[in-house]
């Protein structure tokens, strides 16, 4: 049904009432009514996780399902376990030969580099054989040795990843890329663009812990988004209000395993190959880039609260909430003016930081 015709129903039986005020409320919830018909969700599993796309629109069914065509087709090419994707023909090709790549993959490579380096090092798409020594990317967890690990963070290197003319090398042997920091980011974008460029105002995108709101709520109010809280599952500790910005966390507590009573998560420190121990149990980045979004929650993690706080004083152009071991929330200023803090039931304290 078009909305002329539910507007027309809904004035007709609005015309049963007697008052003007009522007669508007008739029409206002057939509005709401017909927003709500146009309101489509679909779950899928892409990309290692869970994606639940919702999209406003009366070609909602058919859009998702472009949507989910576009995550397929960006895992296909990204993926570092799928054997024909572009990742995967560039790390078998480490140290020997140039390798022809889509133009995602190249976006991804220079991007990636780009956002690294911004972030010294604590980004870093050559972290690869690292990531693998300690299991992740197999799923078949251990602790490495120190021989090992020293071994592989010389071939950790970002600069020796050669992108030009659409191919890219990695210069030595035994290197290899990792684009899971970097790649749900980059899909969020991807999609959000898709949808926008077909007529898309209002939808929320969740690929797992990446979150993107397009416009906002059909009744006019911004996306909320759940900070989860990383000590336990079934809680958050606030909601975060966005409209056309991308939402992500990354935290420990997100993929781990434990071994002799310790647990190591999968955020690895480049400098020391390490899961990253600053201190931090998740960062959260609020940005209009997922991209941007996604590469800094992982980087932040890294650096610790102290030097994560002056990346955002130095460089802007996103917004932070950090969840610290120490029990504190702490927002960055523009974080603070989107973020409800509900200290509920968790043991948290909240701060928020000034920009300078
Ligand atoms: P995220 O969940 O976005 O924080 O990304 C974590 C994933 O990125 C891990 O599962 C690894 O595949 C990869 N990764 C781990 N440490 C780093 C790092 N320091 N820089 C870039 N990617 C990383
Ligand atoms: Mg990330």
């Amino acid at each position: 049904m078009n909305l002329k015709k539910i507007l027309a129903l809904g004035l007709t039986a609005a015309l049963f009432f007697t008052g003007c005020a009522e007669r508007r409320e008739a029409a206002q919830q057939m509005l709401e009514n017909q927003k709500m018909e146009n309101r489509h969700e679909a779950t899928s599993f892409a990309m290692d996780t869970i994606m639940t796309f919702t999209v406003i629109h009366e070609d909602g069914d058919e859009l998702i399902i472009d949507a989910e065509q576009e995550i397929r087709r960006l895992e296909n090419l990204l993926s570092i376990t799928l054997e024909d994707s572009d990742v995967s023909k560039i790390n078998a090709a480490a140290g020997k030969e140039p390798v022809k790549i889509e133009k995602d993959t190249m976006t991804l490579l220079e991007t990636g580099k780009n956002l690294g380096a911004m972030t010294g090092g604590a980004f870093d798409i050559a972290i690869s054989p690292v990531v693998k020594a300690w299991g992740f990317t197999e799923e078949e967890h251990h602790v490495p040795t120190q021989a090992e690990l020293d071994a592989l963070l010389p071939l950790t290197d970002a600069d020796d990843v050669i992108h030009e003319k659409g191919t890219a090398y990695l210069q030595k042997e035994g290197m290899a890329i990792d684009l899971g920091g970097i790649t749900k980011g980059y899909a969020s974008d991807r999609v959000a663009a898709l949808l926008k460029g077909k007529g898309v105002e209002s939808a929320i995108l969740s690929l797992g812990g990446n979150v993107y709101g397009i416009g906002t709520k059909p009744d006019g109010t911004k996306w909320e988004v759940a900070l989860a809280n990383p000590l336990d599952a079934n809680d958050y500790c606030g909601l975060i209000s966005i409209e056309d910005q991308a939402v992500v966390t990354s935290g420990g507590y997100q993929r781990y395993f434990e071994e002799n009573g310790k647990k190591y998560h999968h955020i690895i420190d480049p400098k020391t190959g390490y899961p990253a121990e600053s201190g931090l149990l998740s960062v959260t980045i609020i940005s209009e880039s997922g991209t941007e979004a996604d590469v800094f929650s992982t980087a932040l993690f890294v650096m610790g609260l102290e030097k994560a706080l002056d990346f955002w004083q130095e460089y802007g152009g996103f917004e932070a909430i950090f969840v610290t071991e120490a029990g504190e929330v702490v927002a960055t200023e523009g974080a603070d003016a989107c973020f409800a803090f509900e200290g509920r039931d968790n043991d948290f304290t909240y701060r928020m930081v000034e920009r300078k």
